[in-house]
């Protein structure tokens, strides 16, 4: 018989093999032993039971070279369903996937933040019954449910604590979800998980460490250091919208004035153009908005500063001088190798990059500008759901109790 602590090491080398396959495979025994200094033997061991659990298979593979075939490892991708969540400020993205991270089936739907709590937690459950339904068709059981919100989500309580954007306070939402659906659910920030979502699947894969910032209606940030999310305490780190940076500044949805958020996201660039309209008529965008610049879009802008309107391009140009001063500010402090920008901004990076940049390069201390990259994610509307897929696959594969 195992002692406990003798069963905790036969865990931790599980899941460190675990993640060497999804690292790495196709690969052989020999190669796990190889690459995570465990001894052939226990390799073995581990992947025979991973083998009987249908999580891993083995292949023959014809290899190039002489001798007999090498035989390689892998995950199953029927070892499992999982099912990843944003419920955004105005929007639920749902994505159902297998046990490696390939989508089977996803839904994204339009909500409006004055729509109840309870109507727009009703509509993201009935998206993953959906989903959990697709999942038995398909003959997947399913691990668990990942979910990322858009405000301070108290890791050990499992209640999203306040989402300012949505005025939700105090909703112990794994609980609810725990009860409804009798699977482990892992809440989170939502641009905590974008950000391990760019770690397992996007632009920071293997980037240690790296800072997400994502602008939607909000600013959100996450911090990987040394490979694992920086939480804090309670899970409330990287709230960096709500650093102030102008103390005569514009309000912000939480209530305090000049947050970081009211000088860098879409809606400070439409306060701009609002402002820069109201001295300087513009008829293209006039006519564009049907005389309200109330119709104007993040978008719209965009495509007008790309195609040369003067006052949609200042007005992107100011977020993009913002946005380095901060992120400068953020470097400081926590010397990434790669500061990491998704979300809307995405649209604009054609104009933000080169700004972000020089802002950054020339104001930070020399020695923190070695090896940094300001980069844009790839996974654009996609980074958070695909974090909540990789939290759940995360903690199987790190903590996976196989009995
Ligand atoms: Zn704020």
């Amino acid at each position: 018989m195992l002692t406990g602590n003798q069963e905790k090491v036969r865990k931790v080398n599980k899941s460190i093999v675990l993640n060497m396959l999804r690292l790495h495979a196709p690969i052989s025994r020999a190669q796990v032993a190889n690459l995570t200094g465990l001894n052939r033997g226990t390799v073995s061991n581990i992947v025979n039971v991973l083998i009987e659990e249908g999580l891993v298979f083995e292949d023959e593979q014809k290899g190039s070279g002489i001798g007999r075939p090498a035989i390689s490892l892998g995950l199953r991708p029927d070892g499992g369903a999982v099912i990843g969540v944003e419920i955004g400020v105005d929007f639920i993205a749902v994505l159902l996937t297998n046990f490696v991270a390939e989508k089977i089936w996803n839904s994204r739907i339009q909500t409006d933040p004055s729509q109840s709590q309870t109507d727009i937690i009703s509509q993201a459950e009935r998206l993953i019954a959906q989903a959990l339904f697709i999942a038995s068709e398909q003959r997947l059981r399913p691990l668990g449910i990942g979910v990322g919100l858009p405000g301070l989500v108290n890791l050990h309580q499992g209640n999203l604590i306040m989402a300012p954007n949505l005025h939700w306070m105090n909703v112990p939402l794994r609980l609810m979800w725990n009860q409804r659906f009798h699977l482990p659910i892992y809440i989170e920030n939502e641009a905590n998980l974008a950000a391990l979502g760019e770690y397992y699947f996007g632009s920071a894969r293997n980037v240690d460490n790296f800072i997400y910032l994502s602008a939607g209606i909000g600013l959100g940030g996450g911090i990987m250091m040394g490979g694992k999310l920086f939480r804090g305490g309670h899970g409330y780190a990287g709230e960096i919208g709500h650093i102030q940076r102008d103390p005569a500044g514009e309000q912000c949805a939480c209530g305090r004035i000049g947050c970081w958020e009211t000088q860098v996201g879409p809606r400070a660039v439409f306060h701009r153009v609002k402002k820069e309209l109201q001295n300087h008529s513009d008829q293209s965008l006039l006519v564009a908005c049907s005389g309200d610049v109330d119709n104007l879009t993040f978008e719209m802008v965009v495509k007008f500063a790309l195609e040369g309107n003067t006052l949609c391009r200042r007005a992107i140009e100011e977020v993009a001088v913002n946005l380095g001063m901060g992120i400068a500010d953020m470097v400081h402090i926590f010397n990434p190798e790669l500061v990491l920008i998704g979300g809307a901004f995405i649209q604009a990076k054609d104009i933000l990059q080169p700004i972000i940049e020089k802002t950054i390069f020339s104001s930070i201390l020399q020695p923190c500008a070695d090896g940094l990259r300001i980069a844009f994610s790839e996974r654009g509307a996609d980074g958070c759901v695909l974090g909540a897929i990789a939290i759940v696959l995360d903690d199987i594969l790190h903590e996976m109790v196989i009995t």
